[in-house]
């Protein structure tokens, strides 16, 4: 370990930056008793409480009950880099690489709900520090220039505010020695506090009358007399609908893991920076910012001046989402690495923290819905680590669906066709490993790592 690198991790705190606040909301009483309900929600993430507050909106007679095992927000919806995104698809790129035909509709989708997660938080005074300067995707070598500009053109087909930056446009932006170029695209993206976002969803769906229940795992479900029949450690649902928004963490359906994979990714948050340090990094517009490595890194700054710098996908076996490799300082090594490669300006700096979280990777990269008994009950994931806003948007495809169907939207591809499978355990461990270590090193040594990515794409991600 680098000394820089090794001297930055010494105090670090291993617990997300964001959920270390004082404010945290009280965790509400598990479920003791037997209920009925018309909508069972398992999952308190941005998908379970998004459906949640959409059902209750929509129909305000509906007994809505939900169910999360730990606490609001303790799975990735209060762990991301905390970019928002326009796209409910994973970006434009991967709409045109999996629903070509309906890359159209698919943006149009992806900017009224957009306009809706905004709305929701402004008409609700969710101060979830939304900071709205737009995203920016950099390429840190010349050969990625050509794609970038692909990127740039189908922007601006779409009609987004995209602009082309390189050398001193670029250098006005964000001030890195690794960025070559960047497509800035302007429009309703940016950042957010996702803690305080779900903090306040789940303030926002109390209000509306959801019976939340934390510290409550669902244990069994099972169909009897035509409706869901769950269980708690103390309590019971008997559900008309069911929605299992439980994302990488696959509980309720054994069949969900045939086609998600339960990776995790690593973030680290700085200090708080200087004036001095602001200035020698410019990042005055504070956009939400993707490199083009081939391990991709994110970053973006909170309303504190900190950054907040992820990437660094891990697998373990059986899809283990907290092993303890993920609480050792040295698992972070890597990442502080990248962090001062890219910004070796700020040497000396320390990090505040750092965690891990899971991610809910399928081929598709973008959310489906799994339907199981008759459609009365709904798995609704997939994002690979891009769902803060698309959450919403998969939560109101996936109430619709349990309603029968009645959205256009519903009845697109995206919402009927299933994502690949992934092979089983072992293999699947096996090929995770191979693929983690070529994404490790393939920007710096090349060889088989390449052809190996192409393979991996070939069944479906698009890793390369
Ligand atoms: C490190 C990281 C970085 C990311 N960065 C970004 C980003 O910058 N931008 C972006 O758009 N997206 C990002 N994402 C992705 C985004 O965070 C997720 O797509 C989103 O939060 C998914 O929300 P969810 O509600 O589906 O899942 P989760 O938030 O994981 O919620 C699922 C919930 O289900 C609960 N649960 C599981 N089993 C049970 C059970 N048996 N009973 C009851 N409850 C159960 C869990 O406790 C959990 O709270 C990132 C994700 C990670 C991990």
């Amino acid at each position: 370990m680098r000394t820089t690198v090794s001297k930055a991790l010494v105090d670090v705190k291993m617990e997300p930056f964001w959920l270390d606040r004082p404010d945290r909301p009280e965790t509400l009483p598990p479920l003791a008793t037997a209920r009925k309900a018309d909508l069972l929600v398992v999952g308190g993430g941005f998908t379970g409480l998004w459906a949640a507050i959409q059902a209750r909106q929509a129909h305000p007679d509906w007994t809505v009950v939900l169910l999360e095992k730990s606490s609001v927000a303790s799975g990735a919806s209060g762990r991301p880099g905390g970019v928002v995104s326009t796209s409910v698809m994973h970006g434009l790129s991967n709409a045109a690489r999996i629903f070509p035909k309906d890359i159209a509709v698919l943006e149009t989708l992806g900017q009224e709900n957009m306009r809706g997660f905004m709305q929701t938080i402004a008409d609700n005074d969710i101060d979830c520090h939304a900071e709205w300067g737009g995203e920016l995707n950099v390429a840190i070598e010349d050969s990625q220039i050509a794609a970038l500009r692909e990127e740039h053109e189908l922007h601006l087909k779409y009609g987004h505010n995209a602009v082309f930056l390189d050398g001193d446009a670029l250098a006005g932006q964000i001030g890195s020695p690794r960025y070559r170029a960047g497509v800035w695209t302007k429009d309703i993206a940016g950042t957010v506090h996702p803690a305080l976002l779900a903090w306040g969803l789940k303030r926002l769906a109390v209000e509306l009358g959801v019976e939340i229940h934390e510290t409550t795992p669902l244990k069994t479900l099972e169909e009897t007399a035509g409706r869901m029949h769950a269980t708690t450690p103390n309590g019971s649902v008997v559900a008309d609908r069911v929605l299992l928004a439980t994302n990488a963490f696959m509980a309720g359906h054994r069949h969900i893991k045939r086609r998600i994979v339960p990776v995790r990714d690593r973030v680290l948050a700085t200090e708080p920076l200087s004036d001095a340090q602001m200035a020698a990094i410019g990042w005055s517009n504070r956009q939400g910012i993707y490199d083009m490595r081939t391990q991709m890194n994110y970053m973006r700054l909170t309303k504190d001046n900190r950054i907040i710098f992820g990437g660094r996908l891990a697998y373990a076996f059986n899809g283990d989402t907290s092993p303890a490799v993920d609480r050792a300082h040295a698992t972070y090594a890597p990442l502080a690495s990248a962090f001062f490669d890219t910004f070796p300006q700020l040497e000396g700096l320390s990090f505040s923290h750092a965690w891990s979280g899971a991610i809910d990777l399928s081929t598709r990269m973008a959310v489906h819905f799994q339907r199981y008994h008759g459609n009365k009950v709904v798995y609704a994931g997939g994002y690979s680590g891009f769902g803060i806003s698309a959450s919403r948007f998969g939560a109101r495809v996936a109430l619709d669906i349990l309603n029968g169907s009645t959205l256009p939207e519903s009845r697109l591809e995206f919402a009927t066709k299933l994502p690949n499978m992934v092979p089983p355990e072992p293999f699947r461990w096996l090929g995770a490993q191979i693929t983690m270590n070529a994404l490790d090193t393939a920007d710096a040594r090349g060889g088989w790592r390449l052809p190996w990515l192409r393979f991996v794409s070939a069944l479906g991600f698009p890793l390369h």
